[in-house]
């Protein structure tokens, strides 16, 4: 199941949870925090998790 715990970039208005998103993969660590940071989800990764990827 790549659809995980959600986390974040200081640097995003938006929130991942899919470890296939390419945004959310190219976070740099000292921007890296878990949780949604209150933020929605991102496109991609809501894309990803449609159809089940
Ligand atoms: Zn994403």
């Amino acid at each position: 199941m790549p659809k995980t715990a959600p986390w974040n970039s200081r640097k995003q208005t938006i929130h991942h949870n899919n470890t296939n998103c390419n945004t959310g993969n190219n976070i740099e660590k000292e921007n890296y925090q878990t949780g949604t940071g209150g933020k929605p989800l991102c496109n991609e990764c809501s894309k990803l998790n449609a159809v089940g990827k």
